[in-house]
Order: C-alpha cells, then structure tokens, then sequence
C-alpha cells in the first residue's frame, strides 16, 4: 500500500502553479495535526497491507519543522506497518535545504528527496517567481549527498517563454552535472487559476508554442538518453532503475491513501478527493468527519484512466485488460483507429502490450483520448 501526505503550505505562490497551498501559515501547527488525526481515522480504508512508498508532497514539505515531520512519521509508525525498505520521499525547496535540516531529514527515515529546482537560469527562476536561486539549488543537491541521501530527484521546467534551446541545453547539463539519480521535466503549461493564466488573457504572455515545446522534448529526451537516464514515464527519468515507486504506483494503478487537504485516494473502485480549502478541512477533521467528495469509478472510467496513465510508461498497456476493464467492449470499439495509430508510427504492439513510440509521446494524451470509451 502507498501513503500521500500533502502538506499545503508554500512561502510564496508560483506563477505557474495551481497546486493547493497557502502561504499563510498561521494554522500551519493545526493542519500538520488534523493530517495525523485523519491517517488514524482512516487507517481501514485500505485492506491491512504494509507500506511499500510514503510520499510527503504539497505545497512544501520541506516547510515542517522537526517535530512536525517526526510526529507524521510517528504517527504513521504506530498505525499502519511500514516495510524496512519503504521509499520514503519529501518534497523540498532548495530555499529550505541547508546542512543541519538536511541531517535532520536523513535521521528521519526520509530515504528520497525531490528537490523543486526548476531551472538553473536567473530570469527564469524569477519570472516563474521561485524564491531560491540556481547556485542555492546546486549547493542543496551536493549537501544532501554529502548528508547521506543519494535517491535525488530535481523537477526542471521547459518551454518556458524567452526559453532557448541553448538555455535548456545549459540546464541539462548543469543536472548533468549534480548526478541525480531522477529528473522529472515538465513542460510549462498555463492554467486558468495562476498568475500566468491571468497574464496571458491579459495578453502580457504569450501561450505556449506547441512546436517549440515538442523541439524541447525532444534536445531534453536525446539528451538525457544519451547520458544514462531511462525515460521510463513520459516526463519522468531515471538512472540504473531508480524509478519513484511512489509515482510508479499511482501509474500502475495500485491503491492508496492520500491525507490532507486536496489529497486523493484510490482503492481500485472508486476515488475520493480531499476538500482544497485549509479551514473546513481543519473544521472537519475536529468533527471527526472526513471531507472528501466520492467518486464511484464505472467500467469506461477505469479504461480510459488506464490508457490515460498507462500509455504514458515505458510499461504500456495490456491489451487484454482493456478488455477486462471495458467489459468486453475495448477491441470492437477500436479497432480500426488503433490500426491506424500503429500504421501511423505513433503506437507498437509488443506480443499484446501498446507502447507509444518516441513520435507518438509528442501525442501521448490526444492518442489516450481517442482510444476512451463511453
Ligand atoms: S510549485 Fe511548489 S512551491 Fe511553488 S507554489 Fe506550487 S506547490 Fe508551492
């Protein structure tokens, strides 16, 4: 089984992000113990297994004091069985990084950081309105080596407007450079409820252009092949195997709980989805109610989350259990366009398992798309 923690405070609001956080962290205390409270109300929801992965996200886990983070482990110790060999991972801005916390973490359990760096470029970080600059995030990832932690992910951003190929290029190699054993590169996309968002329908950005963004993809996913990072997830890289099992489980359709505000669950029928919103969530918890909103998963919905995540890895997905998941209806329904799709290059067929070709993860969510059933 697999454990999400979101913690929802940030120092400040990225422009880019719609993530739920506050940066108002006067209750900061309280949340941190209604997230306790609520793992031991909801200890049941998932059949008694041990914990494979316990994923510490937000927001900015990296914001919990020593307390905080020892009485969540704590707590999470006492109630559920944790493997000895569990991934443990946080979140963590590099602003928040310096020896004696990143000591602190490692005494901790915490085996796996992944460090928000975003990008090794001054203009970048503050027009993306990141608190910390490119030499404090290097000097984070080389500490947190030098303190014993050696599973590192760091998130980098591209196709960020005024970005060159020459500044993603420097950005790589200056990844290259702290030999990580994990990047996970996103392409910058603009929501509605960002600052961004509220820029570019003001007309004071531009909005992304697709083809740029497929060049990016395709410098960083040569680039990152070339030097021993497996692209395992479209977005995701790893050397010798170091994939997250955390985020590997959600891929793969394991079940979980997620606790906090705005975190979800999953227990293989249905989800549920935390309230994003501090106060009634802290109102609930103290009521002993927890304030998700169900959603019972139908036969279409299970497939198309299936082709939606799935499609995505290096693993693919199994032909046979789309035809499980639809209840017998995948095949007829798709036939034709998934002829097409391996006519096309964009898809193989390996012995039953549909891969995306690298051509076709430039369209990775328009080929799940047309592949849903009603
Ligand atoms: S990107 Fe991370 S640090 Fe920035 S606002 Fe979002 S959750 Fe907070």
């Amino acid at each position: 089984m697999h454990l999400y923690l979101h913690i929802p405070f940030c120092r400040q609001a990225c422009h880019y992000c719609d993530f739920h956080f506050s940066t108002n962290i006067s209750n900061k205390g309280r949340v941190v113990e209604a997230i306790a409270r609520e793992m031991v109300l909801r200890k049941s929801y998932l059949p008694k297994a041990d914990i494979e992965t316990i994923y510490f996200g937000g927001g900015t886990p990296s914001m919990l004091s020593e307390q905080e983070l020892e009485m969540l482990l704590d707590t999470i110790r006492r109630h559920f069985k944790v493997n000895s060999d569990a991934e443990i991972t946080l979140e963590a801005n590099p602003d928040d990084l310096d020896k004696n916390k990143l000591i602190q973490l490692q005494k901790a359990g915490i085996n796996r950081l992944s460090i928000g760096i975003q990008s090794f470029h001054g203009p970048h970080l503050q027009f993306l309105n990141r608190v910390h600059s490119a030499e404090e995030a290097q000097q984070c990832v080389r500490m947190a080596q030098d303190a014993g932690i050696s599973n590192i992910s760091i998130d980098l951003i591209y196709a960020i407007p005024s970005e060159t190929h020459e500044i993603l290029q420097s950005d790589i190699q200056n990844a290259f450079a702290l030999n990580v054993s994990h990047i996970s590169a996103y392409c910058l996309t603009i929501e509605p409820q960002t600052a961004f968002g509220s820029w570019l329908k003001k007309k004071k950005i531009k909005p992304i252009d697709e083809e740029f963004a497929a060049q990016q993809f395709e410098i960083l996913t040569r680039s990152l092949a070339e030097n021993g990072y497996e692209q395992y997830e479209i977005s995701n890289f790893a050397k010798s195997g170091q994939y997250s099992s955390h985020n590997s489980s959600y891929w793969k359709q394991r079940p979980y709980l997620g606790v906090g505000p705005s975190a979800h669950s999953y227990d293989g029928k249905s989800r549920q989805y935390n309230i994003s919103n501090n106060a009634k969530y802290l109102q609930a918890i103290a009521e002993e109610i927890i304030p998700a909103t169900i959603e019972q998963l139908s036969a279409a919905d299970q497939t198309n989350e299936y082709l939606l995540t799935g499609l995505r890895t290096k693993w693919g997905v199994d032909r046979a259990k789309l035809q499980t998941l639809s209840l017998g209806t995948f095949q007829a329904a798709h036939q034709k366009e998934l002829a097409a799709m391996i006519e096309k290059g964009w898809l193989v067929d390996q012995d039953g398992t549909l891969l995306l070709t690298q051509n076709g993860k430039l369209f990775a969510d328009r080929i799940a798309s047309d592949l849903f059933i009603d």
